[in-house]
């Protein structure tokens, strides 16, 4: 009935570096939030690809509504 808690997915912890379960709220080696550090690694990557769709269709709004 326990299945699924097998498939771990590891994580880097940021500060020593070492692989930890993703289902950790804490690093075992050193105490820091690994949830905190994938999920605003997440957070960073999502704002970037706005921003980077927000630009594209600024500069082709730009584009087509300037004359020549
Ligand atoms: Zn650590």
């Amino acid at each position: 009935m326990e299945e699924g808690k097998k498939d771990v997915e590891l994580v880097r912890c940021l500060y020593c570096g070492r692989d930890i379960p993703d289902n950790h709220p804490n690093c075992m080696h050193c105490g820091a939030p690994s949830h905190f550090q994938k999920r605003g690694r997440l957070d960073v990557q999502k704002k970037f690809i706005i921003y980077f769709i927000i630009l594209t269709i600024s500069v082709l709004l730009l584009a087509f509504l300037l004359p020549r």
